[in-house]
């Protein structure tokens, strides 16, 4: 089952197989400088996926090596999004922070072996000697400094003695490796800032490339999967272990394909400055890739969790379009939610052979959803139906309502049109229609023939809504940023008029309102004298059409 089921799976499966490990360890390690995206989803989804298929542990670990870009908003943000995906990390959060007198130690020991040196050249200097694809570098003349040197240089970095910059310390690998990471990486560097869990015990930091594996197997993680971009850094990964003669059995990275979604940026350093530049309202606006942003829209988990599933894992990178992710938060919704009725333009009928009141029985679900419940659905002779549903020149195809043409009011009766009332500028303000008491839906015996069921609600019933359309935030299909924002992704609507069932019986958070699309009551704006609805997504995809 689970063992074939992608090209990782099947690297677990022969490692447990071969006795490599008795326990699968793997680990989720997001750097907290930002608010998780749905390639964190895809990240989430791989690493717990594995370790939940092979009976193992996934951790949820704080790569937090970068004092000054990190916080414990953004470690909330985390927990919050892999406990929302329904995923469990166990007692613990982790934190490479809480290594770093272990790492520390690791570093002395690789001076004391003669395979760390702190290097003194400035920057510049440090990229020339580093040479080219095709040239080999130049190792620093600060390499040759004796071990007892760098001890002592390595001692006073961390005590502070040095300005930032003044030294790094650096692995003594080959300064001629075709692979240019392994030309004596940097290890450590010197950093006075301070940090949001170390506090200011600190002022040299580890790397990356240092920190990350020596994280990995301090955790005693089995598999550490990564995306591609890392496959270059996989022979430092093994350089500091292998070198270090660390005890077995000891982690391995595995690289697979970042997730790329058309119209989507996916990079914490862009979507942060989508938030600082207050173009969207926060992490979580619902514009946002992020996970927040999809949960705040009202996308479901099970969506989210069946996107990342379909796409699969795969070794090269390829661009996954965004119509599939839309596809399944439908595709969800449409087996889940009520059906209700709202107007968004509201247009003005007035039934004049109607008098009174009455109630229309309603079903909330259509046959093919397998859920029970309905709604009475007032129905009087003043009535809102959507502007777009009645035309006086209607094009060919035009199945709704017009001065010639009758349609039905969804769960309720045949109307035609006998009147159009305009203001003084030509606009149309009221439709003086009459129905037919003998077409009402479910005992209809009228006889008469229409094309189409229009939404509307009672104009005396009716509560007020306030209905945030979203639409996608970049405009074309590879954004870079800012410059390609789509100016129309957010449209308000703020008296929007929905059945009052909604309000009161509160059966669901998400409904399908018919004929405009899926909406969630939003979970932060909303309340009983305001409500808010965030669109989710249209009925079916007419992006480009
Ligand atoms: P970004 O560049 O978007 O800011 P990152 O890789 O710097 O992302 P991290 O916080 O370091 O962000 O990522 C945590 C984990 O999530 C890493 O293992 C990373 O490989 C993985 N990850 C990040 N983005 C994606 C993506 N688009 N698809 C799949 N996995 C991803
Ligand atoms: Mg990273
Ligand atoms: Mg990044």
């Amino acid at each position: 089952m689970s063992e074939n089921k992608d090209f990782l799976h099947a690297i677990v499966n022969e490692d447990l197989n071969s006795g490599k490990y008795k326990e699968v360890i793997t680990r989720f390690p997001p750097e907290p400088n930002g608010f998780p995206h749905i390639g964190h989803a895809k990240s989430i989804c791989i690493n717990f996926g594995i370790a939940s298929d092979f009976k193992g542990h996934c951790n949820l670990r704080m790569d937090d090596t970068n004092p000054t870009k990190e916080d414990t908003k953004y470690v909330e943000a985390l927990k919050d999004a892999v406990s929302w995906l329904g995923f469990d990390w166990g007692e613990n959060v982790c934190f490479t922070s809480d290594y770093f007198d272990k790492i520390y130690d690791y570093a002395v020991k690789l001076i004391k072996i003669n395979k760390a040196y702190v290097d003194s050249v400035n920057e510049e200097q440090m990229r020339e000697n580093r040479g080219t694809v095709t040239q080999a570098g130049v190792r620093s003349k600060f390499a040759n400094r004796t071990i007892e040197e760098n001890l002592d240089l390595f001692e006073r970095m961390k005590n502070g003695e040095f300005k930032d910059g003044e030294h790094v310390l650096r692995a003594k690998i080959d300064m001629g490796a075709a692979n240019m990471k392994l030309r004596d990486p940097l290890l450590y560097r010197i950093r006075h800032a301070h940090h949001f869990r170390a506090g200011d015990k600190w002022c040299i930091y580890p790397m990356y490339d240092f920190a990350h594996c020596l994280s990995d197997y301090i955790e005693n993680v089995s598999h550490s999967i990564c995306t591609l971009e890392f496959e270059n850094n996989r022979d430092i990964y093994n350089w500091v272990l292998d070198t270090l003669k660390l005890e077995l059995p000891r982690p391995y990275q595995h690289e697979f394909a970042r997730l790329g979604i058309n119209y989507t940026v996916m990079s914490k350093r862009k979507l942060l400055e989508l938030v600082d530049g207050k173009y969207v309202n926060g992490w979580d606006d619902p514009r946002m890739p992020t996970i927040a942003g999809y949960k705040r829209k009202g996308y479901t988990k099970e969506s989210i969790l069946n996107f990342c599933d379909q796409i699969g894992v795969a070794k090269a990178n390829s661009m996954v379009d965004v119509a599939q992710l839309e596809f399944c938060i439908r595709d969800d919704l449409n087996k889940k939610v009520p059906r209700v009725l709202t107007v968004l333009d509201p247009l003005k009928v007035t039934i004049e052979n109607y008098e009174g009141s009455e109630e229309l029985d309603a079903s909330y679900y259509p046959h093919d959803v397998p859920k029970e419940g309905s709604r009475k659905v007032p129905f009087s002779r003043e009535i809102f139906i959507e502007r777009d549903d009645f035309s006086q020149n209607p094009e060919k195809g035009y199945f709704r309502l017009t001065p010639t043409q009758a349609v039905r009011l969804r769960h309720g009766y045949i109307i035609s049109c006998k009147e159009v009332i305009k203001d003084s500028d030509g606009n149309i303000t009221e439709i003086k229609a009459e129905y037919y008491p003998n077409s009402k839906s479910g005992s209809d015996t009228s006889g008469i023939k229409v094309k189409s069921a229009i939404q509307w609600v009672c104009s005396k019933a009716a509560k007020k809504v306030e209905v945030r359309l979203y639409d996608r935030l970049f405009k074309n299909e590879a954004p870079e940023g800012i410059e390609d924002l789509n100016p129309n992704s957010l449209k308000v609507i703020k008296n929007a008029l929905i059945e009052p069932a909604v309000i009161l019986e509160k059966i669901d958070e998400r409904f399908q309102f018919e004929r405009q699309g899926y909406f969630y009551a939003d979970p932060i704006d909303y309340s009983d004298e305001k409500p808010v609805f965030n669109k989710i997504v249209g009925l079916k995809d007419s992006w480009g059409k």
